[in-house]
C-alpha cells in the first residue's frame, strides 16, 4: 500500500513512528510492503545567521532516524550549546532560537548544499542519506514559502516570521492574520504531486491545521490533487484544547473555533472522507465526513501504533467504499 502524509513537526513525526511500527516498516527495509512518502511543511522555515533551517523537516528526519530528543519533541539528542553561546557573546541577533551545536551541522550541510545550487528536496534526500528515516520525506515546495503572523503591539501594526511569533512571543501576541508568504507563486516539489497521484490513501496527522497543514495544502496543486484521494485525519484538537502547542491561537487567528469538529470543518468535507476524534469528542458530527472517536493521546509506542493503524484502517474502509 501507498501513504502518502502531510506532516508538521512534534505531531506529525510521532505519528509517523507509530504509522512506521504498524506497517513494521524498519529503518534496514525502506519498503517492506508499503511505502510512506511524507510531504514536509516549509512553511516554519527561516534562514538565521546565514544558515536555512527547517525544523519540521529535521523534526521528521531526527525523529523517524533515531536523533530526537525524546523529552522535548525538537532538536537533537545529547545537544550542546556552545554555538549559540558564542554567537550571543558577540551579541549577534536573534538569541531567542534554540540552535544546538549537533543541530548546526545539518543546517551548515544544507546551506552548502543549497549554495551550491541544489534545490531543498535534493538536500532534504541528501541529509536522509545518513538518517535513514523509513520513509520518502519530500519538502511540500523547493520554493521559499515563509509563514508570518499579524501582530499589532505598542510597536504598531506589523508582520513577524512565524517562529519569532511562536517561539519568542510563545504566540501570546494576538495575531491579526497568518500569510503564507510566497506561497501563491510556489510550485509542488518534485514527487509531491506524483506521490499524491500514486497514493492508495492519504492521511492527516495531529499537525497543526493551520501553520503545519494548512500550509502544505496552500501549495498551488497540492489541495485539489490530495482531495481526489480518500483522506483521513486524525484530530490535534483534544476536549476544546490542542494536546501541546499552541495551535488554539492559531485556529483562533484564522477565525475558526479550537475543536475537533471546527477543525475537520475547517478541513472541508471536498478533502476529507474520515476523521478520527478522541473518545472525549465522540459527539462531533460533520456532515459528509465519517466520524469515529478512540483514544487519541500518542502516549507511548504502542498508543500511538494504534492510533496509526485506525487512521490507516478507516482510510482502507472508506477508499473501499468508494
Ligand atoms: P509542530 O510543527 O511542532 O507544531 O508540530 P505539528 O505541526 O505536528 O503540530 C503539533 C500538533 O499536534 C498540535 O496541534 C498538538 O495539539 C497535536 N498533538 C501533539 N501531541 C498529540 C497527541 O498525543 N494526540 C493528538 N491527537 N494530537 C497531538
Ligand atoms: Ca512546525
Amino acid at each position: 500500500m501507498r501513504i502518502v502524509v502531510l506532516a508538521g513537526g512534534i505531531g506529525g513525526a510521532r505519528f509517523l513512528r507509530g504509522l512506521k511500527a504498524t506497517l513494521g516498516i524498519g529503518a534496514e527495509d525502506p519498503q517492506g510492503g508499503s511505502s510512506i512518502t511524507v510531504i514536509g511543511n516549509t512553511g516554519d522555515d527561516i534562514t538565521l545567521f546565514g544558515l536555512r533551517i527547517c525544523p519540521d523537516l529535521d523534526t521528521v528526519m531526527y525523529t523517524l532516524g533515531g536523533g530526537i530528543n525524546e523529552s522535548q519533541g525538537w532538536g537533537r539528542a545529547d545537544e550542546t550549546f556552545t554555538v549559540r553561546a558564542e554567537l550571543a557573546a558577540y551579541g549577534m541577533e536573534p538569541q531567542w532560537f534554540g540552535l544546538g551545536d549537533r543541530d548546526v551541522a545539518t543546517h551548515i550541510v544544507r546551506a552548502q548544499m543549497m549554495a551550491a545550487g541544489y534545490p531543498l528536496s535534493a538536500v532534504t534526500e541528501a541529509l536522509c542519506d545518513r538518517w535513514r528515516p523509513g520513509v520518502r520525506l519530500i519538502p511540500m515546495t523547493d520554493d521559499r514559502v515563509e509563514t508570518h503572523v499579524v501582530v499589532e503591539d505598542e510597536q504598531g501594526r506589523r508582520a513577524i516570521h512565524f517562529q519569532e511569533w511562536w517561539i519568542r512571543h510563545r504566540a501570546a501576541l494576538p495575531a491579526e492574520a497568518i500569510v503564507g508568504v510566497g506561497v501563491e507563486e510556489a510550485k509542488p516539489a518534485p514527487g509531491v504531486l506524483e506521490a499524491v497521484a500514486e497514493a492508495d490513501v492519504v492521511l492527516l496527522p495531529p499537525s497543526n491545521p493551520v501553520v503545519s497543514v494548512g500550509s502544505i495544502l496552500g501549495v498551488p496543486g497540492v489541495r485539489e490533487a490530495v482531495a481526489a484521494k480518500t483522506v483521513v485525519g486524525v484530530s490535534p484538537i483534544i476536549g476544546g484544547a490542542p494536546v501541546r502547542g499552541m495551535a488554539d491561537a492559531c485556529l483562533s487567528a484564522i477565525g475558526v473555533e479550537t475543536s475537533a469538529r471546527a477543525v475537520a470543518e475547517h478541513y472541508g468535507s471536498e478533502l476529507l472522507d474520515g476523521w478520527l476524534v478522541d473518545e472525549t469528542d465522540a459527539g462531533a458530527a460533520v456532515a459528509g465526513v465519517e466520524v469515529r472517536s478512540r483514544p487519541l493521546y500518542m502516549s507511548d509506542p504502542e498508543a500511538t501504533a494504534a492510533i496509526a493503524r485506525a487512521a490507516l484502517d478507516l482510510a482502507v474502509e472508506l477508499k473501499e467504499r468508494a
